[in-house]
């Protein structure tokens, strides 16, 4: 008997350290979703090492010792993205400081300590990386990446934008006694000289992408402008996003080849046609309402009215076959939400333009993925590239709003979340 007991306890004994030793980790995966093409694969086996996916196959044998997660009954996806965040941006309403008064009122240090609330949440939603564009006071988001990239605290994978450049004033007016007031939010760029030196000095404070404010004043950067700055980031391997309010703005942009429109509000239809054209990625942040409303008192429109004229926007960017990914911009707080569970309601914004609930998930995950340009890297569940995986209890291309049920999260192979 004592034999007996003895060897079990070896057995269980072995089989632990053969586990801690093989560092493989399996996923038992019921149905496989593969957002490009909404085709579901079922009982799939998915085998992780050292955060990168090893193989996916219905045939796999599983290494003796791995880690078995079992999703067999669960929907499994690649992790969602978002291009267009501002995590170290929390309007705290309490305060009473609006759209303005919170980036003169709210310390960088203050501002990363709510980047690190926002990107937890983000995470725990479901998305493994985002795109940072910028808002973050003095490069805020610089150091939240890699606060994150060094385990400190959990969040996506950022690809930060660090300082937005813009011309003078940046979004915001300014007063001649004042005139600095909207800096180190904006980073005030006019000449080419000074376009160059802001890209540059972004780079070396952390930025992983630059973003251009095109047109939020009267003078607004020309294509050339915006030609020159792509250059300048492209020459150190940074891709250019373009924030554009009006037409003409938009116009510049896409002659420019930039990788992204953001917002693309003012784009008329010959506009969009250009863009599809030009395959120049359009990156909606089409507000949904529960936004829109905790926004109100910055509006110069009902929320209804600016929902309307969003959603109106992204219709037209479908029905002229644009490249349509998502970004959230969300800035403040929606009331009893967190960012992430705020974020997925844009899946509704999507639902309203007419998109299919196919079109819905590539938007929020293999076209995110590509605008942001991280193929062959992240955003697919393939070999090769990294463990971002989520899983859902039903199947979204039947029923997109599954999303905001996320019961299972890992980025880059490490389990956030599960059920
Ligand atoms: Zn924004």
């Amino acid at each position: 008997m004592k034999k007996i007991l003895l060897s079990c306890l070896i057995a269980v004994f072995f089989s632990a350290w053969a586990a801690a030793q093989s560092g493989s980790t399996v996923i038992k995966a019921g149905y496989l979703v593969d957002p490009e093409t909404g085709a579901i694969s079922k009982d799939q086996i998915i085998l992780i090492e050292g955060g990168k996916i090893i193989q996916v196959s219905d045939v796999l044998k599983i290494p003796k010792g791995a880690n078995v997660i079992d999703l067999s009954d669960q929907y499994i996806l690649p992790g969602m993205m978002d291009c267009h965040t501002h995590l170290c941006w929390h309007i705290n309403d309490k305060k009473n400081d609006g759209y303005v008064m919170s980036i003169v009122r709210e310390p960088t240090a203050y501002r990363a300590i709510q980047g690190v609330m926002n990107a937890k949440d983000m995470l725990h939603a479901g998305f493994t990386t985002v795109r940072d564009v910028g808002n973050n006071g003095n490069y805020a988001d610089a150091a939240l990446r890699m606060a994150i990239e060094d385990g400190l605290v959990e969040g996506p994978t950022i690809v930060n934008a660090g300082r937005i450049i813009s011309p003078f004033g940046g979004q915001r007016w300014v007063i001649p006694e004042r005139k600095d007031y909207t800096q180190p939010e904006y980073f005030f760029a006019d000449t080419r000289d000074e376009i160059k030196k802001a890209i540059r000095e972004n780079i070396h404070f952390g930025a992983k992408v630059i973003k251009l404010v095109v047109d939020d004043q009267k003078y607004i950067y020309s294509a050339e402008d915006i030609a020159f700055a792509k250059k300048e980031a492209n020459l150190a391997g940074l891709k250019l996003a373009a924030h554009c309010a009006t037409d003409a703005g938009a116009r510049n942009a896409i002659e420019a080849n930039v990788a992204s429109i953001e917002h693309g509000f003012g784009m008329t239809p010959a506009t969009m046609a250009l863009a599809a054209e030009k395959q120049i990625p359009f990156v909606s942040t089409t507000f949904s309402l529960p936004v829109l409303e905790s926004l109100a008192s910055d509006l110069s429109h009902t929320p209804l009215e600016d929902y309307t004229s969003g959603v109106n926007t992204l219709k037209m960017a479908y029905e002229h076959d644009v490249f349509v990914a998502f970004g959230s911009d969300i800035i403040g707080k929606v009331p009893n939400m967190d960012r992430g569970a705020a974020t997925l309601t844009f899946l509704k914004s999507f639902q309203d333009a007419g998109a299919s609930n196919l079109q819905i998930l590539q938007a929020f995950t293999v076209n995110s993925m590509k605008t942001i340009g991280l193929q062959n890297e992240r955003g697919l569940i393939k070999s090769g590239w990294a463990a971002d995986i989520i899983a859902v209890p039903a199947d979204p291309i039947k029923n997109i709003e599954t999303l905001k049920q996320v019961v299972f999260v890992m980025k880059n192979g490490k389990v956030i979340k599960s059920k």
